[in-house]
């Protein structure tokens, strides 16, 4: 089964192009999405954080207290450093597992904002990246989660430049208005298909 990675800076439209994908038939794993259920869900994450944040990581509705965690991560740059040495290896596990279990499709896609950051795209058969001028993503963002500019800068600088990622692309998808982005995902498409 070929296992393809797609990424991308925030606002770059990995979401939009990943529900045009799921059109066609493909099963998505959404990674961010996966850890945040995982860290509510699996009894050992649970622990783990609890030891790493205290008890007040959780609210007794067993819901995530994100406040908390990332004012504590923010300041304690080891305790950041612990709750990634947790959550990123449990996701991957998580994404060969569901990898494994996805039958009679002819390719699945794993999506995460930082597949290269964290070095996962390297267990990926081929990695696409979303991209767009910065200027465009700032727009994008602000608008999707009414945010000012200074927030969403303070996010895009956690992440490596569009650049550093392109360069480790299989695949680039142009998500700037100039070219269409069916037709890109169309032809991509046609050529996993290919490729299997
Ligand atoms: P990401 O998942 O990479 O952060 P999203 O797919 O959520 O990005 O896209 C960011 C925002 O920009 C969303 O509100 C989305 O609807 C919008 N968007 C994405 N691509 C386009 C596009 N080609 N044209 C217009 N709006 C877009």
């Amino acid at each position: 089964m070929l296992n393809i990675g797609i990424t991308g800076g925030i606002g770059s439209g990995k979401t939009t192009v990943c529900k045009i994908f799921e059109k066609l038939g493909i099963p998505i794993y959404y990674a961010d999405d996966r850890a945040k259920a995982l860290m509510i869900e699996k009894k050992e994450i649970i622990e783990q954080i609890t030891e790493i944040f205290g008890k007040r990581a959780y609210y007794k509705n067993g819901k995530l207290n994100r406040r908390h965690i990332a004012k504590i991560a923010f300041s304690t740059p080891d305790k950041l450093k612990a709750l990634n040495a947790v959550v990123h290896p449990a996701v991957k596990q998580d994404g060969i597992d569901w990898a494994k279990a996805q039958k009679n499709v002819p390719y699945t896609l794993k999506e995460a904002a930082l597949m290269i950051e964290s070095g996962n795209y390297k267990v990926m058969d081929k990695l696409v990246v979303v991209a767009a001028p910065e200027e465009i993503r700032l727009a994008r963002v602000m608008s999707r989660d009414d945010a000012t500019k200074a927030e969403v800068k303070a996010r895009m600088d956690k992440q490596l430049p569009e650049a550093e990622k392109i360069k480790l692309a299989d695949y680039v998808i142009h998500n700037d208005g100039s070219q269409s982005l069916i037709l890109q995902i169309w032809k991509l498409h046609q050529e996993f298909l290919k490729l299997k």
